[in-house]
């Protein structure tokens, strides 16, 4: 059986085909600048690769091209689009409406649609998205919607909820609603494996680091508290965006520098985090590089990220009354030694030991810390478009 993930944005669209008899990638690829020009890149399991520049007015086109590469190009890997059983989409945001994955009908795709105020950048890609899938495959292939929110929805009101006036939470849906969620769930589902534990039986932080980030809590098999919040700025410093800040900081900033809400929202989105502190870059690489050799900025950059990293996963622990395992995750979290240490160092005071040798590993599942230490803090390397396929299949075999 093979499923179609999809992951799209409004002028991107990312895909895998997994045959999940073995959960093997078959191919992969990515469309480019739909709405500008178009461009494909894919690639087979087998290492072939086909890329080619089409026209790509809609997402529609896209599908096209991402169709002929699948079956007729020298990278094909599959006669036909028959072959594929289901169709699984990444969706960004599932506001309170969807606390699980589920089968798109013309309902599901309305709300997604209508979610766009949550999510504007990415729900309104992803309906199109979805209706591109139904122009080209027809209600042939079944497709499946799986929310980046939906792990987050068990988070008490006393975790989502914002201290403002109570009527913005009635009125707009102000709350938080958490990110990575399909990612904090494959990974502190590979941790109750490997501890060979009900998932309800641990407390499990974890930490999803990339260019976006994220930090959760979960306890008796849920998540109880997550780092981002109404949108994937909140939480602590990433790439390019501020993390949580003294909201006044900003109406203060806006008044001297006559700035609008919008201009607001570009600066801690697009101009904050790494990039904004170290004026270097907002890659994680190219900021440790600037450090050591010298660069003030990108120091500061580096401390601040992990000293915030630090108090999130100290937060949790105290909200959970403990932790039994701790994991990293994301570019930053599977390939940064020097971070995990700088953490289970000044956990140490809570019996983490950390075990240097296996925490050189970068990007492969491994636990780091030593057989003493009194939480097991963990490598693993998260794998969203899987874990996609999975709830896709689950679905259409109900
Ligand atoms: P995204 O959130 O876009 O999926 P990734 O999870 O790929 O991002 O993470 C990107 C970040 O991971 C970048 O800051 C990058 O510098 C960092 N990263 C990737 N590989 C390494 C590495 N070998 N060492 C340190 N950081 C790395």
């Amino acid at each position: 059986m093979k499923i179609f993930v999809v992951n799209a944005g409004s002028s991107s669209l990312k895909y895998q085909l997994i045959d999940m008899e073995n959960e093997q990638v078959i191919a992969k690829g990515l469309c480019e600048r739909i709405g500008v020009t178009g461009k494909i890149s894919h690639k087979a399991a087998n290492g072939a690769v086909y890329e080619a520049e089409t026209p790509m007015p809609t997402h529609s086109e896209a599908f096209d091209a991402v169709v002929y590469a699948l079956t007729k190009s020298e990278a094909k890997v599959i006669d036909s689009f028959d072959e594929i059983s289901a169709i699984g989409h990444r969706i960004v945001q599932g506001g309170s409406i969807f606390p699980k994955s589920c089968l798109v009908t013309p309902d599901v795709l309305t709300k997604i649609e209508e979610l766009g105020a949550l999510a504007p950048l990415h729900n309104p890609a992803h309906a199109l998205a979805i209706r591109a899938c139904i122009k080209t495959f027809g209600d042939k292939i079944p497709q499946v919607v799986v929310f980046d929110t939906s792990f987050h929805q068990t988070m008490p009101p006393k975790a989502f909820m914002y201290a403002l006036p109570y009527e913005y939470y009635e009125k707009y849906g102000v709350r938080k609603y958490g990110a990575h969620g399909t990612s904090h769930r494959f990974v502190s589902d590979r941790v109750a494996a490997i501890e060979g534990k009900p998932k309800a039986d641990l407390k499990i932080i974890t930490c999803h680091l990339g260019n976006g980030c994220s930090i959760t809590a979960i306890k008796d098999g849920v998540c109880v508290d997550t780092s981002m919040g109404f949108t994937p700025l909140d939480g602590f410093m990433m790439g390019t965006r501020s993390g949580t800040l003294d909201p006044s900081a900003l109406t203060f900033i806006a008044e001297k520098e006559n700035l609008s809400a919008a201009d607001i929202n570009r600066i801690c989105n697009k101009e904050s985090g790494m990039l904004g502190i170290s004026g270097v870059s907002n890659d994680n690489r190219d900021v440790s590089a600037a450090a050591e050799a010298g660069n003030q900025r990108a120091q500061l950059a580096t401390d601040m990220q992990r000293y915030q990293i630090l108090k999130f996963i100290g937060s949790y622990i105290a909200a959970m009354n403990g932790v039994d395992a701790i994991a990293f995750t994301g570019g930053i979290g599977e390939n940064d030694p020097e971070l995990r240490e700088y953490v289970c160092e000044n956990l140490a005071f809570l019996g983490v030991q950390i075990d240097r040798e296996a925490n050189r590993t970068r990007g492969k599942e491994i636990r780091i810390s030593t057989d003493e230490s009194r939480v097991n803090v963990y490598i693993i390397p998260t794998n969203e478009e899987l874990a996609i396929a999975r709830d896709t299949l689950a679905i259409i075999s109900e």
